[in-house]
């Protein structure tokens, strides 16, 4: 038994336990006189402690004296069963306290993909995931992360609060308000109040949306709400803590690899790409704090990731791989710009241990990839597969989408002849695909854009798969149906919480059942300018009229050159 009386299984204590015991860089602390914070990942322990957000979050609120931050996670399957069985409560890891007993219980939710495991760990917790259905009652249940900060609506009706945007400059303040509001005996209503004051927090019940049909009306800020919420933004992210892997988690999805983040952003421009918008400026880390962060990765894991949505572009990155080389560590990069490739590069990624290398092509014909802002031409490809052939490496991993704007047969063909002529120049080399249907994000120029029909994407995903399949080339997809519960959820408003809430209990198959026009309405509609979009109170820095115009170019394949910081407003974010 709890110490509240519920009922804990010691299978699901030891567990635990076990984990703990393999972790290095875990941290325990009293929570006499603290904020109780449960910082949860709506996935398994292995996927939550590969993600660097969420550890960067979970040293941000330790490095407070005042906060004690724990970590919970979605129970295994097995682990899912003793609960069931035993009634015990969702626990969290360090002090194996009911998460209900938290003062707060705060989500890192990257991905849509895991939104229906929400309302799961909030009835496994024993608290109600309706914020409306808790009147006021337990812990504050808040979110933040990309996903939600793209989006946050689809979560709306579960959450008192959102933190929008990045976590290092906008995450103390809130947590000292919040202890500080416990202190005096402070309300929940006054405290949402409170928190409305940060210009990156968005309290949802603050906001009234009206519809028509499938579409938005109107959203309306009650009176004294904010009407805009600003996501936050290191716009310098030196001097700041380097985000790693502060807990070192052998057993995790990226076994024995100890990432960290090296520049954070992307500015080529890609028009559908929620990260590249999303991060913008592209930032820079100084080299010595990185070099630090690497020498403590090398001596803790075989294995060290440096991290960044255009990391090959980092300036000094070739001085980076020479690091690792003939350690015992290797160290790998989470991105290549094709464009970036030479012979020198080459051959330091073969001696850092590379045995594949990814390309992201993501379309087919050139004229695809100016309507994406890929910018990058057939001649260009292949001259980097050359390279790579060249340089001794003999596999390929490549990445596609079906589905883009504009996309026709010939750029579906465009995959496949590519893929093919790239299997010949690595002369016997082996080639995998992973193939995704495009699904258009928020913040993004093609937000706009609908997702495109079920049976077309499916009807491309399998010539692909078929000719490839008989040229030797290794097909990975992501079904068309999943990429459409993706889509629902990433263009999706508040009325989404029903359908998430019954998918957590039954699946998404059935919890669609009865509303699929509604759904698809939201799904293959297309949006106009004028449009009232879910996420419209959200402001990224980046001007809607910037976005529009990039989609407008983009659906006359005209490119845009990438950002150049410090010369360049154009976006609005600089
Ligand atoms: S203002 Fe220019 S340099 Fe700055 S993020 Fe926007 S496009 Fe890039």
């Amino acid at each position: 038994m709890s110490p509240g009386g519920s009922p804990i299984s010691w299978s699901i204590k030891k567990k635990i336990r076990e984990a703990l015991s393999l972790e290095r860089g875990t941290v325990y602390k009293e929570h006499g006189g603290r904020l109780r914070l449960a910082l949860v990942y709506p996935n398994t322990y292995g996927v939550g402690m590969a993600n660097l957000g969420f550890q960067s979050v979970y040293m941000l609120a330790n490095d407070m004296e005042d906060c004690a931050c724990e970590r919970a996670f979605l129970p295994d399957k097995d682990a899912l069963l003793e609960h069931e069985r035993t009634g015990t409560s969702l626990l969290s890891y360090e002090s194996q306290t009911p998460l209900a007993d938290f003062d707060i219980i705060a989500f890192a939710i990257p991905f849509e993909e895991d939104y229906s495991n929400v309302p799961r760990i909030l009835s496994l917790a024993g608290i109600s995931p309706m914020a409306a259905e808790r009147r006021g009652r337990g812990p504050l249940i808040a979110a933040g992360g990309v996903g939600v900060s793209l989006n946050p609506e689809p979560l709306a009706d579960f959450m008192d609060f959102f933190l929008i945007g990045e976590a290092e400059g906008s995450l103390r303040p809130v947590l000292e308000d919040i202890g500080k509001g416990i202190e005096t005996g402070r309300g929940r209503d006054e405290t949402l109040e409170a928190l409305d004051s940060f210009i990156w927090v968005y309290v949802p019940s603050f906001y009234e949306f009206t519809y028509e049909g499938a579409a938005i009306r109107e959203i309306r800020p009650r009176p004294n709400a904010k009407p805009l919420v600003r996501a936050a933004k290191a716009m310098d992210v030196n001097g700041l803590p380097v985000p790693r892997s502060f807990v070192y988690a052998p057993g995790t999805e990226f076994k024995e690899t100890y990432c960290l983040e090296v520049e954070r952003g992307c500015g080529k421009g890609c028009r559908f790409c929620a990260a590249g918008f999303l991060y913008l400026p592209p930032r820079m880390r100084e080299r010595g704090a990185v070099a630090e962060a690497m020498d403590e990765g090398m001596a803790r894991a075989g294995k060290v990731g440096l991290v960044g949505a255009a990391v090959s572009e980092y300036p000094e990155i070739k001085e980076l791989l020479k690091k690792g080389i003939g350690k015992e560590a290797t160290v790998t990069l989470s991105s290549l710009r094709l464009d970036e490739l030479d012979e020198g590069f080459l051959s330091l990624l073969k001696e850092a241990g590379y045995r594949t290398i990814t390309l992201a092509p993501e379309a087919g014909t050139e004229r695809m990839r100016d309507i994406i802002n890929k910018g990058i031409t057939d001649a260009e490809i292949m001259e980097a597969v050359r390279l790579i052939s060249e340089a001794g490496l003999r596999r390929v991993r490549l990445y596609f989408m079906v589905g883009l704007p504009g996309e026709a047969d010939e750029d579906v063909q465009g995959i496949i002849d590519l893929s093919i002529n790239i299997r010949k120049a690595l002369r016997g080399g082996e080639v995998n695909l992973s193939l995704n249907p495009f699904v258009p994000k928020p913040c993004t120029p093609f937000q706009w854009h609908p997702f495109a029909p079920l049976e077309v994407i499916e009807k491309r995903m399998s010539r692909v798969k078929k000719a490839l399949g008989k040229a030797g080339i290794t097909v990975r997809d992501l079904p068309a149906k999943e990429a459409f519960v993706q889509a629902y959820l990433s263009r999706a408003d508040r009325r989404a919480g029903r359908i998430i809430e019954a998918a957590s209990q039954k699946g998404w198959k059935r919890a669609i059942r009865g509303q699929e026009e509604f759904v698809g309405e939201s799904v293959f509609h297309p949006r106009g300018r004028g449009d009232v979009l879910p996420w419209d109170m959200i402001d990224h820095g980046i001007k809607k009229d910037y976005l529009w115009k990039e989609y407008q170019k983009g659906l006359a394949g005209k490119t845009t050159p990438p950002c150049i910081v410090g010369k360049c407003t154009r976006c609005g974010v600089c």
